[in-house]
């Protein structure tokens, strides 16, 4: 079997194109403005370049986007000072602090003064505890695990039933992750380092996302027949073969291996780290739907 390959390049595309109507059917229908700021603490290359992508799908989207750039040694009185003034701002209703931040700050004192309301990258307590609960309907979801149940939607339709594996129990990805397949009502476990007979564990899986941090770790023959493949990791390798000290990207599953056995896979890059900005800026347009008083959208069924 060769697998499917699931181009969230593309997908990611047609959901932000949905989300530029529906954010000028908003404005049109109520005046509000979707808006968002992004909060960057220093000058991490990678931070940079990830708050420039995000500010442009801002503003493809027709998004309010505002960028706050504070310096590396800023006090974290000052960057406290600022979420409460964006808290406070009613054009703003989405506010993301890229990650990481510097040591003398605490980061988990920053996310949890973001209200829960604006925070789009759903990391607040209350988010995490309405997700678990059940109450989607009321969270922020985190944008990365949102991404990859549509491209899991996308080709497997209804997960009723279905057994997933989650590999990696982070608060940012696999967590959240379990949380919605649960949701979805399949059957879940959640793998981590401590997990014993990882490929046999993984062999029972219909859907197996890995969110690892380890190149290409999942193997072909780790991968039932059929299943259905969700690469979150994004890691850079050496790439000799490009040239001398040329590196690329690759994911936590070893893609050729596991494209023989899988029904449908994501590739890295354009699988799902395109999806996680595209559903930045879907968390951003329901905040500012809900500020509005109306309901969430089904982005899933909205795309072409
Ligand atoms: P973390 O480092 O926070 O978590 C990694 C998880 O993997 C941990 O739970 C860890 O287990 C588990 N793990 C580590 N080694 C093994 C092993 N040998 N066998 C089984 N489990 C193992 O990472 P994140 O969740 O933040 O990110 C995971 C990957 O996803 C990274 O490559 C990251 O770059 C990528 N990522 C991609 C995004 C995107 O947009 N596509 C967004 C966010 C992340 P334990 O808890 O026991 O230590």
């Amino acid at each position: 079997m060769t697998a499917t390959r699931i181009d969230g390049k593309a997908i990611a595309t047609d959901l932000r194109a949905t989300i530029a109507i529906e954010a000028e059917k908003l404005i049109k229908e109520t005046n509000v403005v979707p808006g968002i700021a992004v909060v960057i603490v220093g000058e991490d290359p990678a931070s940079k370049v990830y708050v420039a992508s995000k500010g442009k799908a801002a503003k493809e989207c027709n998004f309010h986007s505002v960028q706050h750039t504070l310096a590396d040694d800023v006090t974290e009185e000052t960057l406290l000072s600022l979420i409460g003034d964006l808290n406070d701002d009613p054009a703003i209703h989405g506010i993301l602090v890229q990650l990481p931040l510097p040591d003398h700050i605490n980061e988990s004192k920053v996310l949890n003064l973001i209200r829960p309301d604006k925070d789009v990258d759903g990391f607040h307590p209350i988010n995490v505890g309405l997700l678990t609960a059940g109450e989607r309907d009321k969270a922020m979801v985190p944008c990365t695990p949102a991404g990859s149940l549509i491209l899991a939607k996308r080709v497997l339709g209804n997960l009723s039933g279905k057994n997933a594996v989650v590999i990696g129990r982070s608060n940012i990805v696999g967590k959240p992750m379990a949380a919605l397949l649960l949701a979805e009502s399949c059957t879940v476990t959640i793998a981590h380092s401590r997990t014993k007979d990882l490929p046999d564990v993984v062999r029972g899986a219909d859907i197996v996302v890995a969110a690892v941090g380890r190149p290409q770790m999942v193997k072909g023959d780790w991968i039932k027949d059929g299943a259905c493949v969700i690469d979150v990791g994004i890691n850079r390798i050496d790439a000799p073969e490009r040239g001398e000290g040329k590196t690329r990207l690759v994911g936590d599953v070893d893609y050729d291996s596991a494209a023989e056995r899988a029904g449908s896979i994501t590739p890295v890059p354009g699988g799902v780290g395109p999806m996680t900005i595209a559903l930045l800026m879907a968390n951003t347009l329901t905040a500012a739907r809900r500020s509005a008083g109306l309901d969430d959208l089904d982005y899933a069924s909205m795309l072409s």
